[in-house]
């Protein structure tokens, strides 16, 4: 356990401009005003992130693909992105990134650490997608790592979407379990995760709930993590307009209180971030992130 208990990393340039779009690029800052409006989160400490630097991307990403991507060029490697390719799009990538990478170094004095950018869970090293250019995950992982060798990192993702990107890229990784729960007839394209749970569409919170506690059971009896990174999408809802699983605001904060209770029980710090979430009702976004941030704040 450690002497403090949660800190939030936070900047303005996590907002993306994308006008009308699926992916409501605002809900950085508005999330961040419900934290500052809220009287009960009032000391909780909130960090700003540097960018992300090139030798930390280079720690998962190709010198191609990171050619083509700060060259803002339309190639095979940067096509899949499903955002505009500018400048002002990658740079708010960069604080993403570098948002997740400051969350892992302040996990060695705070049991949670909350980035609310970050999750772009969809990068692969020597392509985009979806909606991610950087794997900020995984490079933090990939940090992690240098700094600790030895250690073993869970990556718990909870986002609607396999979490492809990492499970590929720490698919021969014994010391990373990648732990993913997700629709399974949708995107993405899914790769091997340590261990995938494909969802039925129209599951409910109860269900959900269950099969959760028994693969976080079945993970603690298997594995024994040093840090935790935790994807919190706000995509399961029941309202998700990219989704059909039928998971209530009630629920997701039960999921949160399970990952939040896991992980003290571990007794090791967690990293979390927001990743994806497209309620037909943006605001319904937004209050989710809102509501994690509450659960790991408690
Ligand atoms: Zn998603």
């Amino acid at each position: 356990m450690k002497s403090k208990n949660s800190v939030i990393i936070y900047s303005p340039f996590y907002n993306l401009d994308l006008g009308r779009h699926v992916f409501p690029a605002q809900k950085y800052s508005l999330i961040y005003d419900r934290i500052k409006s809220d009287s009960k989160l009032k000391d909780i400490e909130i960090v700003a992130p540097d960018r992300a630097n090139m030798e930390d991307l280079e720690l998962v990403h190709t010198n191609s693909y990171l050619d083509d991507l700060f060259s803002y060029e339309h190639t095979f490697r940067t096509m899949y992105s499903e955002l505009p390719l500018t400048r002002s799009i990658i740079d708010s990538f960069l604080f993403g990134v570098g948002g997740t990478i400051q969350a892992m170094k302040l996990a060695k004095d705070y049991n949670f650490c909350f980035n609310l950018g970050g999750g772009y869970h969809h990068s692969f090293p020597d392509k985009a997608e979806g909606f991610c250019y950087l794997n900020d995950v995984a490079i933090a992982t990939k940090m992690y790592q240098l700094e600790n060798p030895g250690k073993n990192v869970l990556i718990i993702d909870l986002d609607l979407h396999q979490g492809n990107g990492n499970s590929y890229i720490f698919q021969d990784d014994p010391s990373v379990f990648t732990y993913s729960m997700h629709q399974g007839n949708i995107y993405p394209k899914k790769e091997e995760s340590t261990l995938d749970l494909s969802l039925e569409p129209g599951i409910k919170d109860k269900e959900y709930l269950k099969i959760l506690d028994e693969s976080l059971l079945n993970i603690k009896m298997k594995f024994k993590p040093d840090i935790i990174f935790y994807l919190a999408g706000a995509d399961p809802y029941e309202y998700d307009s990219l989704g059909e699983l039928k998971i209530s605001m009630n629920g997701l904060k039960d999921r949160d209180r399970r990952i939040r209770d896991f992980s003290l029980e571990c007794d090791v710090s967690t990293v979390i971030v927001t990743a994806g979430g497209y309620a037909k009702d943006p605001d319904d976004t937004v209050c989710i992130h809102y509501n994690s941030v509450k659960v790991f704040s408690e």
